[in-house]
């Protein structure tokens, strides 16, 4: 009803102005605690959270968005940052280019060394996997068992246990049969010890691999961190896959781990099919992670449609009770901009419940934007001119109702009166956040 669509409208006539210490204080200890929950580690989350106070203090909150939503926004944008930016790409430059892999035993580097070759077929590389895990008799069965069915040729010498020369003779086989790509996958052991990381410099020593690629399970939370460390201070790595990302955990390893070993993670595998393997984009991540997703695209779509200049206009109107209906226009207008009304609506959190079975739509505002239209430029400016008589001239010229246009005017007037009472209880703008 009218009532109800009035009541949104004001709602989102929200006060402009500034994001000040408390509320950036209580939010940024609700993000930290959401990146400890998503695994980040503590110290880190601090790191984190004190940037984003800093970013957030002083900038200004656009009319329609929360200081709350603004702040999620600076997070995404903080911890895509953290995160490296960009999306970081491979390096398969070289003929053959040699990719060596590195991490514990159970990481999943045999599974990625396959999702890796399917990905560089499908871009018409042809590539050579070689059986490096010279411990485990099933280990290179596994490689093989994948490579038949990826399509894809194995290199292994079941009997040799030099790592460093099966890789090299893989090396040269490629280079006989037109491989551009080597993937070298290796032994790991449940922890970290002297003897894997021994064996595992030794190959990058020897091969000057165009690509070392450090493979983490995203599940092992603080100790992949630690795990990360130990392997960049030998191997100095090049990049880091994350797998297991398609279980519960949140993501929050790519934070700790870029944070504390400052290495592009390369790809994320999200499962035992050779599909799940995407590529890491730092923003999708800082979205997984913060788990907000919708709360972040509804204050991006506003930060697009809202002109603020528009709003702090609108604002001061308000701060000087002169608001009219031409404004009410404006407004009505921006919050058509955002596109549909109801998705929009549904994406603040608990919103999407109090919607439902509530008929409200793009098309909800016709009949009050008819009304205001039908008034005369002065009218619209000056609404306590607007008598019984020009009431009458108004209904017929929109098509609505006396009655539509009173309830209108009567809403219209509760409105400026709320206004008006809140610029005197100083400053609308604490009042208008105080009443959401
Ligand atoms: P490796 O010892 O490092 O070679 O690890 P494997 O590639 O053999 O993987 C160990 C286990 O983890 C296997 O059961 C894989 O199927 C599984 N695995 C690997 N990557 C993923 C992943 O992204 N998601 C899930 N759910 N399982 C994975
Ligand atoms: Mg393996």
């Amino acid at each position: 009803n009218l009532s109800y669509k009035l009541d949104r409208a004001f709602k989102t006539l929200k006060g402009t102005g500034k994001i000040t210490e408390i509320n950036v204080a209580t939010t940024a200890k609700e993000i930290r605690r959401a990146l400890i929950d998503a695994d980040v580690n503590y110290k880190v989350a601090k790191d984190v959270t004190d940037k984003i106070k800093e970013e957030a203090l002083g900038r200004d909150v656009l009319i329609s968005v929360s200081p709350g939503q603004l702040l999620v926004k600076i997070t995404q944008e903080e911890l895509t940052k953290i995160m490296g930016g960009e999306k970081k790409d491979i390096n398969i430059q070289g003929d053959p280019a040699v990719v060596l892999i590195s991490g514990l035993q159970g990481s999943g580097k045999t599974t990625f060394s396959g999702k890796l070759a399917t990905y560089l077929k499908k871009q018409g590389r042809q590539t050579l996997l070689i059986a490096c895990d010279i411990y485990r008799p099933a280990a290179i069965e596994q490689l093989k068992t994948l490579g038949e069915q990826i399509g894809v040729e194995v290199y292994a010498e079941p009997e040799n246990k030099n790592a460093v020369e099966i890789a090299q003779r893989g090396i040269e086989y490629a280079k006989r049969n037109g491989k551009k790509t080597v993937i070298v996958d290796t032994a790991g052991r449940l922890a970290v010890d002297e003897q894997m990381m021994k064996e595992i410099s030794e190959l990058k020593e020897n091969l000057n691999p165009t690509e070392t690629l450090f493979v983490v399970d995203s599940m092992t939370g603080q100790d992949a961190v630690n795990t990360a460390k130990t392997f960049d201070e030998r191997l100095d790595f090049d990049g880091v896959v994350l797998t297991k990302l398609d279980g519960d955990t949140r993501g929050g390893a790519a934070i700790s781990i870029r944070h504390v070993v400052n290495k592009p993670i390369k790809f994320i595998s999200t499962g035992e099919k050779m599909e799940n393997l995407d590529l890491f984009y730092p923003d999708r991540m800082a979205q997984r992670i913060l788990g907000m997703g919708d709360v972040v695209s509804l204050v991006e779509k506003a930060q697009q449609s809202f002109d603020e200049d528009e709003a702090k206009r609108i604002n001061a109107k308000i701060r000087k009770n002169q608001f009219n209906f031409d404004d009410f226009l404006s407004q009505l207008e921006q919050i058509k901009k955002m596109g549909n009304l109801k998705d929009l609506m549904g994406m603040i959190p608990g919103m999407g419940k109090a919607l439902k079975g509530i008929d409200i739509d793009d098309d909800s505002f016709i009949p009050i934007e008819a009304i205001i239209r039908s008034m005369t430029p002065t009218e619209r400016e000056n609404p306590d001119i607007i008598d019984g008589g020009r009431r009458r001239r108004i209904a017929k010229g929109s098509g609505r109702t006396i009655q539509e246009v009173n309830n209108l005017m009567k809403q219209f007037a509760d409105m400026r009166k709320l206004m008006k009472q809140m610029n005197k209880m100083g400053g609308a703008q604490r009042a208008l956040g105080n009443l959401m």
